[in-house]
C-alpha cells in the first residue's frame, strides 16, 4: 500500500516507470500494476524529474526591485551601492515576507532546494535572522541552505569579520566570501585563507563569490583551490561566478583548471545575471562574462547553473524557474548538442544537488519523495518549452499543480487545440 503512485512517467534517462511513495519516501521504482495507493497520478507521456536545485541565490534581496530606486547603470557596483541603501530602510518583516513569496514561486516551479547567500555586513544581522526563520518555515517543502556572505568585504567592511562569525554561530550553514571586492588582491587572498580556515574548524562547506569581474588578473579561484587542498576541504567547496576566467589568458587557464579539478571544487556560473552584468565597460567586441563551462566539464569538474537574482538591485527580471536559467546557460555557453542540452538539465538538478551535498535527493529508493511532473517528453523538450510543472510533490505530499501549456486555436481548417510538444527521442 502506497500513499501515492506516479504512474507511467518518463524519467530524465528515458526509463518509463511508476514511482511508489510511502511515508514521504520513494519506496518503489518499477511497474506497479495492481498496487493500491491513497492517490494515483497519471504521468503517461510526461517527464518525471527530481526537484530543481538552485545553488546560488540572494533571498534577502529578492523581490525588492525598485526599492528604493532602480539600478540605472545596470552594473554590479551600482547594485551593491543600491543594496546598501535598501539595507538602511528594510525591516525583518519585509525580508521574511518577500522571501516567503519567493518560496511560493519556487515551490510551484518544483525548485525544492536553494542555497541562498545572506548578507552579514549589517550590525543588526536582520537578514540573517529573517532567513533563519524562513529556513524553518519552509523546511517541509524546501531545503534552504544559507551562506554567510560578507557582501561589503570580509576585511573591507569594518565589522564584517565579527558579524560573519556571529552569523555562523547563529546557525548559518555555509561560509561565503567576496575576495575580488576586498581593497587589494592581497586582502582578497587573505580573506579566502581565513574564511576557509573558519570553515575547516567548524566542519562547514565553503561557497565564495569568486572573481566576479572582467579583470583577467583576478585569480582568487587559484587561492581557493590551494586553500581547499591545504585544509582537506575537497568536495566541500564551491566557486560562484568565476567570470574573470572568461577573460583570462588561455595558457594560465590550462594550469588553473587541473588545480580546480584536483581540489574537487564545484563551479557555479550564473548565466542570467552575468550576461547582463559583465562586459559593461567594454565597447566591441563585448565579452559575455560567462566562465569556461564546457572546458571545466571536460576536466570532470562539477558545474551547475545558478539563478543568483530575481527582481532585485542586480537583476530586473527572473521568476525562480531553473529552466530559464539552464536555457540561458545553454545559449551563452553554446551547449547545443543533444548530450550538452541534456547536461544543462542535469546542471539544474542532480549536479547542483551534488554541490549542495544533498544526501537523500533524487529518484531512487529511499530518497525523499520530492519530484516534479513536467509537460514535456524529455529534458531537452523541458528546456525548449520551459515546460509547465503539472504537479510538484515534496516529501510525499502534492504541493502544487499547474495546467498544461496548451492553447485553443480558432483558425479555419486547423486544430482547435495545440500542444507545442515535439519530443523526438
Ligand atoms: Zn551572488
Amino acid at each position: 500500500m502506497f500513499d501515492l503512485i506516479v504512474k507511467g512517467g518518463t524519467l530524465p534517462d528515458g526509463t518509463v516507470t511508476d514511482i511508489g511513495i510511502a511515508a514521504g519516501r520513494i519506496t518503489a521504482i518499477e511497474i506497479l500494476n495492481d498496487a493500491e495507493a491513497g492517490e494515483t497520478i497519471d504521468a503517461t507521456g510526461d517527464l518525471v524529474s527530481p526537484p530543481f536545485v538552485d545553488p546560488h541565490f540572494h533571498m534577502d534581496a529578492t523581490l525588492s526591485y525598485g526599492l528604493p530606486r532602480i539600478n540605472a547603470s545596470g552594473t554590479l557596483l551600482e547594485g551593491i551601492g543600491l543594496w546598501g541603501e535598501l539595507k538602511q530602510i528594510m525591516t525583518q518583516e519585509d525580508v521574511v515576507a518577500r522571501a516567503l513569496d519567493y518560496c511560493d514561486w519556487a515551490a510551484s516551479l518544483g525548485l525544492l532546494a536553494i542555497r541562498s547567500h545572506v548578507d552579514t555586513c549589517d550590525d543588526r544581522l536582520l537578514g540573517v535572522e529573517a532567513l533563519l526563520a524562513v529556513r524553518d518555515t519552509v523546511k517541509d517543502y524546501i531545503d534552504l541552505q544559507l551562506v554567510a556572505f560578507p557582501q561589503d568585504g570580509f576585511y573591507r567592511d569594518p565589522t564584517a569579520r565579527e558579524n560573519t562569525i556571529r552569523a555562523l554561530d547563529m546557525g548559518v550553514d555555509v561560509v561565503g566570501g567576496i575576495p575580488h571586492f576586498e581593497r587589494t588582491m592581497a586582502d582578497g587572498a587573505a580573506s579566502v585563507k581565513e574564511l576557509c580556515e573558519i570553515a575547516a574548524n567548524r566542519g562547514l562547506q565553503v561557497d565564495m563569490h569568486c572573481d566576479e569581474t572582467d579583470d583577467p588578473l583576478s585569480r582568487h579561484i587559484e587561492t581557493l583551490a590551494y586553500e581547499t587542498q591545504r585544509l582537506g576541504l575537497q568536495g566541500r567547496v564551491a566557486g560562484s561566478h568565476l567570470t574573470s576566467m572568461h577573460s583570462m589568458d588561455n595558457y594560465y587557464v590550462s594550469k588553473l583548471l587541473p588545480l580546480i579539478a584536483e581540489a574537487e571544487i564545484s563551479a557555479i556560473p550564473n548565466p542570467l545575471i552575468n550576461i547582463v552584468l559583465q562586459g559593461r565597460h567594454d565597447t566591441y567586441p563585448k565579452r559575455r562574462g560567462l566562465t569556461r563551462v564546457k572546458e571545466m566539464l571536460a576536466m570532470g569538474i562539477n558545474v551547475g547553473w545558478g539563478q543568483d537574482c530575481v527582481l532585485d538591485p542586480w537583476y530586473s527580471l527572473g521568476t525562480g524557474d531553473m529552466l530559464d536559467v539552464a536555457f540561458m546557460g545553454l545559449h551563452v555557453a553554446q551547449m547545443t548538442s543533444p548530450d550538452e542540452m541534456r547536461k544543462c538539465f542535469d546542471m539544474v538538478t542532480v549536479d547542483n544537488a551534488k554541490t549542495l551535498g544533498l544526501s537523500d535527493y533524487g529518484l531512487k529508493i529511499g530518497a525523499k519523495a520530492s519530484l516534479a511532473i513536467l509537460d514535456a517528453g524529455d529534458p531537452i523538450e523541458a528546456l525548449r518549452l520551459r515546460a509547465n510543472r503539472l504537479c510538484v510533490i515534496a516529501n510525499g505530499r502534492i504541493i502544487s499543480r499547474s495546467p498544461r501549456g496548451d492553447a485553443a486555436l480558432t483558425l479555419k481548417g486547423r486544430p482547435d487545440r495545440i500542444r507545442r510538444r515535439h519530443c523526438i527521442s
